[in-house]
């Protein structure tokens, strides 16, 4: 059986209607205008491309062949401006309006054969393969969430870039519309299939992208304290699960914040939550990027980082206590005199469970405690013995 190119051009078009017509509904219903235009353009596009090589009472000859290639680059480069809406970057028109002028008038000086011919038809593969390419720039951009969907996504577009490139190179040989040859029936029934496909995977990207990114941006919401910018207690919990069963190199500090009651009391609510949020930015600007921290109670944190000896951590718990309090005092209109009690222990050589390792630092925080507040404590154990002290608010634990 031999394909019936107009026929399989007709189903391919109304495909990229109905994909156009789910966008504009979809995005419709939340009265969202520049996203249902943005989204519903390139199925459009290519939909009207797919008019002119079907019907050609609409314009009969080469200019219904030229129209429908003009407007499968705009489609393309709708495609790459939709997904960059959806990815959060603002649209980038220039270069396809250039692309798609370029090729208007290689086009019109093309014929049905000849040097034009290759040349125009070289510059429309060259143009879809660059729009590919920029689309997994996109894509691959570092400060972006990388969900599932976009690495298919990615993987769909390399793969469809390397294809135009290739077929770039060998554009003399290959039949039209994949190449500048005289057209085949199977060239363009492989052309039309080909482009379905990517099209459909491509819509089934967009519909799943947002998705995704909103699933994760939740998940990240239930995990963190929204004073602190820090963990929750949610995400404390996991930490202690996923801990492969023994800690390794890790140091925690157990920080309580001294008569945080007391300072509510006295200053209100409001103050006592900027000491909090106070805590997380010193955190933040003070200690290690791999540094993390959890806010496991309403005045009591656990830090956690990579470690190597006892006074590295204690020197780091050090800073940690001077800076907060530095960091509180111009807090309030009088200033707020806040300390910190710290309990720390390191993971000894050999390893201990994340739950023991905890275990040691709060022993040591109640240390901490029991001794007139302000202060750090360690919890010492045979594998790292007690290490002079750092300065008079660090002892070991007794
Ligand atoms: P200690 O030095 O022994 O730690 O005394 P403390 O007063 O800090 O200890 P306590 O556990 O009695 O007080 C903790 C206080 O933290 C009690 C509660 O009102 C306050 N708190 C808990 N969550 C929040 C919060 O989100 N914001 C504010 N502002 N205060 C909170
Ligand atoms: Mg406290």
């Amino acid at each position: 059986m031999t394909p019936d190119p107009p026929t399989l051009l007709g189903y391919s078009t109304v495909i990229f209607l109905l994909l156009g017509i789910h966008f504009i509904l979809t995005e419709f219903s939340g009265r969202r205008w520049s996203r249902m235009a943005w989204y519903g353009a390139p199925f459009f596009l290519g939909a009207v491309s797919g008019l002119f090589s079907t019907v050609h009472a609409v314009l009969p000859g080469l200019w219904g062949f030229r129209l429908s290639a003009l407007f499968m680059i705009m489609a393309f480069g709708a495609a790459w401006q939709a997904m960059r809406i959806i990815l959060g970057y603002p649209p980038r028109v220039f270069p396809v309006l250039l692309a798609c002028i370029a090729f208007f008038v290689l086009s019109a000086l093309a014929g049905p054969t000849g040097l034009f011919r290759v040349l125009s038809t070289a510059f429309r593969l060259s143009a879809l393969a660059i729009l590919h390419v920029l689309g997994i720039q996109d894509l691959r951009h570092a400060t972006q969430i990388r969900t599932p969907a976009r690495r298919n996504l990615e993987k769909l577009l390399t793969l469809y870039a390397g294809f135009y490139f290739l077929l770039v190179a060998l554009v003399v040989w290959i039949p039209a519309p994949l190449g500048a040859a005289p057209a085949t029936i199977w060239a363009v029934a492989s052309y039309n299939f080909l482009t379905v496909i990517e099209v459909a995977l491509f819509a089934l990207g967009m519909i799943a992208i947002p998705w995704e990114q909103l699933a994760f941006q939740q998940q990240e919401l239930i995990l963190q304290d929204p004073l602190s910018g820090g963990g929750n207690r949610r995400a404390f919990q996991a930490w202690l699960e996923n801990d492969g069963k023994n800690c390794a190199h890790e140091a925690l500090l157990m920080v309580d914040i001294d008569h945080f009651k007391n300072i509510n009391d006295v200053h209100g609510h409001a103050i006592g939550d900027q000491i909090i949020i106070a805590m997380g930015r010193v955190c933040k600007d003070l200690l290690y990027p791999t540094t993390t921290l959890f806010r496991i109670g309403g005045d009591e944190f656990v830090v956690v980082f990579q470690c190597g000896s006892v006074d590295e951590m204690l020197a780091t718990a050090q800073r940690l206590r001077n800076a907060f309090s530095a960091e509180t005092h111009v807090i309030g209109e009088e200033g707020i005199t806040a300390t910190l009690s710290i309990g720390a222990a390191l993971c000894p050589g050999t390893g201990i469970s994340r739950t023991d390792l905890l275990a040691r630092a709060d022993n040591a925080l109640y240390a901490a405690k029991q001794t007139g507040r302000d202060r750090v404590v360690h919890f010492a154990h045979e594998e790292n013995p007690s290490p002079p002290d750092i300065s008079d608010t660090s002892t070991p634990c007794p």
